[in-house]
């Protein structure tokens, strides 16, 4: 499959959000939940080649609160909803 290819080889060069892998793969932003559904697949694929897909959780802009899934719309801690969203990348 080729869309999970080229993310794989985005994510071996750099650490990126969903969004920004769709912005480099010239994607339509709203394909970032396609994205994230990939992860799970990707994971096992790099596994094979020894490698890892780490991710660099979501973090509150407001209070540093660090989630411990992928997607995050508000913060259980201060309520905010300025998330930095995960950042993936594979090792
Ligand atoms: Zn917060």
């Amino acid at each position: 499959m080729a869309l999970i290819e080229d993310v794989i080889e985005l994510l071996e060069r750099e650490a990126l959000t969903a969004r920004e892998i769709c912005y480099k793969l010239g994607l339509e932003p709203e394909r970032e939940k396609e994205i994230y559904a990939l992860m799970d697949k990707i994971a096992k694929i790099v596994r094979r080649k020894g490698k890892r897909l780490m991710m660099i959780p979501p973090r509150c802009k407001n209070c540093g609160f660090e989630f411990s899934k992928y997607k995050a719309t508000k913060c259980p801690r201060c309520k905010g909803e300025r998330i930095e969203p995960a950042r993936f990348t594979i090792r």
